[in-house]
């Protein structure tokens, strides 16, 4: 489950400051350096979200993979952001909630959670968007890895092997093959972590039932069956 972010939490709310990609400042001074009026109008449309202070754009109930159900945790759980722009996209971390499908949706929505993943996986495989993935989840209890991942919630418990069932396992490959097609990340152990290795939580989820390997493999024919 993603953890409270604690005492710090107004820090996090505080934080509005801007850290642009390397990209998007060289994109920007181009774009300026040439003058707009330079540019065809077909270039306009395609880096106009690049230029530093410009969001792309965002549509109620749009979700970032498709079949996803969109349920909006609150905006307390989250920190609005351009990703991949501001923050690049190199992990994906696999939660699992300590609480069924319900209960993940109910703390994600309330804002005294302050904290929420992206998605939420249930049993028979059905899937929940509850933060785009442009914004900031508070998931892994870490702010830099919050930056730099989409988190992964499955419901269910850590010490029960029942928990994971084949449903879930594979509709939760398919969403991580289809993020780490998106953002271009190495579908390994090292870009494919569990809660447990982020670096500092106290947190032990997935746990020692969650099956590495066939999560890996499945992820793997994912992204080869929708190349
Ligand atoms: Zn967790």
């Amino acid at each position: 489950m993603g953890e409270q972010q604690g005492p710090g939490s107004h820090r996090a709310q505080k934080d509005t400051d801007r850290h642009l990609g390397r990209r998007a400042l060289i994109i920007g001074g181009a774009a300026a350096a040439v003058g707009s009026a330079a540019l065809a109008r077909d270039e306009l449309g395609s880096l106009w979200w690049r230029v530093p202070g410009v969001e792309k754009d965002r549509t109620d109930g749009e979700v970032d993979f498709r079949g996803a159900q969109w349920v909006a945790a609150s905006s307390a759980n989250r920190r609005r952001a351009d990703r991949p722009d501001d923050y690049r996209i190199d992990r994906v971390v696999i939660h699992v909630a300590q609480g069924s499908y319900a209960t993940v949706l109910k703390v994600f929505r309330d804002p005294g959670h302050q904290a929420a993943s992206h998605y939420v996986v249930r049993k028979d495989g059905h899937i929940a968007q509850m933060i785009r993935e442009l914004d900031v989840a508070f998931h892994a209890g870490n702010r830099a890895y919050n930056e730099r991942s989409v988190g992964i919630e499955h419901e269910g418990f850590v010490d029960r092997a029942s928990s994971f069932t084949d449903a879930m396992y594979r509709a939760s490959a398919r969403l991580t093959a289809a993020i780490c097609t998106r953002y271009d990340i190495p579908v390994d152990r090292e870009h494919i972590i569990g809660h447990v290795e982020v670096p500092g939580t106290d947190h032990t989820d997935p746990g020692p039932h969650w099956d590495w390997d066939r999560y890996i493999r499945l992820v793997r024919e994912a992204r080869t069956a929708s190349a």
